[in-house]
């Protein structure tokens, strides 16, 4: 079966040529002689009409009783259409029903479902306008940040999903065991085995490993899944995630803010040139304004401040936070919302943070209480990106790890990048669905991930 693709359809208007179409109702309305019918194939946001007489054999048996949700393949003539709104319409020659789909019992319907109903038949809500749009913008992310790294002679590096190393120290490690540790642990409470016998769980991040293939190669990124076992019910985390995370060898922070922030306005513009469709869709119907806000975002520096002033800036604006502020303390969403939203208006990218709230690899500063990391945060989201210069001395690195009281014969492969041959190197993460959220203006992540995992909640 090869059939012509909707989107392909309307952007080359071949009117007068024979096609074949094949997609999903998303409604009939009958007319005297003839029906319309609605069909999306999931290439575009748009359906094509497709006109079907009485003359056809099977309009009484098939035509006149399909509904929202059949499948249909149909072929047939394109024609330039009369109606207003739609450059072409199918005038159908055969019509033929692929799988049918009982209305009384198929969840999605003409009108506008809401996300939360929609989360709960995660199998069927790519079939919608707004997560079909999703989806394909999704896509060509992904796709813009290889190209992205690729046209900067970065190599793609497949870090591990099973580590034993949980890089951030947060306890937020999935753990992982074989079935039978599982067993042995349900039916006797045995000790803690792990994977094989030993300590292992699902990747907190790839950042350690990157590091090793920049220190090798250079110029490194990986994407792929990370998991975080953090049982907070919040519009944007998920137990399971997608990061981005560039990893450069002879590199500062400056340069490292400076990367970031190129790979967000290429991003945002790949989307904003490609996707057209897609964004005056989430323009209209989920937040207005988004094109502008995000076009201002390519067009403007973003501001670089350190979290010291960003503190100052808090503390005198006099306004009285849930969580009270004091140099020494993690920014809060409400923080990083009042900077970004009331103060600056722009992404903002906060560096120099205390050490005591860092985890162990990022490189200490000259003052021995602040680190170089950076967080770039943007209006409604907060915290879209983490990075830091990493600590390359090996003498302030062991001290550091074993004041943390971290197990330093588990990390001797980490150790021995800064024994030989040891360079400057910086990286960062992006929350891939973080940044889906920003171009798409969905208030939720739950809706940016095709199958969402949060505490309790894993469809499909
Ligand atoms: P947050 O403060 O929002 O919990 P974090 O500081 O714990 O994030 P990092 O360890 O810095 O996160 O991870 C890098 C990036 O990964 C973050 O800037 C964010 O974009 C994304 N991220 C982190 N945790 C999650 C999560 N649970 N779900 C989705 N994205 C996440
Ligand atoms: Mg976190
Ligand atoms: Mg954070
Ligand atoms: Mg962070």
């Amino acid at each position: 079966m090869s059939n012509d693709r909707i989107a392909t359809l309307f952007a080359n208007l071949p009117i007068g040529r024979q096609v074949s179409v094949a997609g999903w109702v998303r409604t009939r309305r009958d007319a005297g002689s003839f029906s319309f019918i609605e069909v999306n194939d999931g290439s575009t946001c748009s359906n094509l009409q497709v006109i079907a007489d009485r003359g056809l054999d099977n309009y009484d048996t098939e035509v006149k009783r399909v509904n929202t949700g059949c499948s249909v393949l149909i072929s047939g003539e394109l024609k330039q259409s009369p109606a207003q709104g739609q450059a072409v319409e199918l005038l159908a020659e055969t019509f033929t029903v692929l799988g049918w789909a009982d209305p009384e019992t198929y969840p999605l319907q003409k009108k506008r479902h809401s996300f939360e109903y929609l989360r709960e038949i995660a199998h069927l809500r790519p079939r919608t306008n707004a997560l079909s749009a999703v989806a394909r913008v999704r896509s060509r992310l992904s796709q813009a940040i290889h190209r992205f790294f690729d046209e900067r002679g970065f190599f793609l590096v497949h870090t591990p999903v099973i580590t034993t190393s949980d890089c951030e120290g947060a306890g937020e490690m999935f753990q992982v065991l074989t079935g039978a540790e599982a067993d042995q642990r349900g039916g006797r409470g045995e000790a803690d085995k792990g994977f094989f016998g030993k300590r292992a769980g699902l990747t907190v991040s790839g950042q350690l490993q990157a590091e090793v293939y920049a220190q090798a190669l250079g110029s490194v990124y990986t994407f792929g899944p990370t998991f975080r076992a953090e049982n907070s019910n919040t519009s944007r985390h998920l137990a399971e995630f997608w990061m981005v995370e560039p990893e450069m060898a002879f590199c500062d922070l400056s340069g490292n803010m400076d990367l970031a922030e190129a790979l967000l306005k290429y991003l945002l513009a790949d989307v904003l040139a490609h996707c057209p469709e897609e964004m005056d869709l989430f323009n209209r119907f989920i937040s207005k304004g988004l094109i502008e806000r995000l076009q201002h975002i390519v067009d403007r520096q973003f501001i670089r401040i350190t979290y010291t002033e960003a503190v100052d800036k808090l503390l005198s604006s006099g306004k009285s936070f849930a969580f009270p502020v004091s140099w020494g303390v993690d920014l809060q969403s409400e923080h990083e919302r009042f900077l970004t939203e009331e103060v600056y208006g722009l992404p903002l990218i906060v560096s120099d943070y205390p050490a005591a709230i860092k985890p162990f690899y990022m490189r200490v500063g000259d003052d021995g209480t602040t680190v170089a990391a950076m967080d770039i945060l943007v209006a409604g989201i907060g915290e879209i990106v983490g990075g830091s210069q990493r600590e390359e001395r090996y003498d302030i690195l062991l001290s550091r790890m074993q004041k943390l009281g971290i197990d330093v014969d588990e990390y001797q492969w980490y150790l021995d990048l800064r024994r030989y041959g040891t360079v400057p190197h910086s990286g960062f993460g992006l929350g891939f669905e973080r940044l889906v959220q920003l171009v798409t203006g969905m208030h939720n992540i739950r809706e940016v991930i095709p199958f969402p995992r949060t505490p309790g909640y894993a469809p499909c």
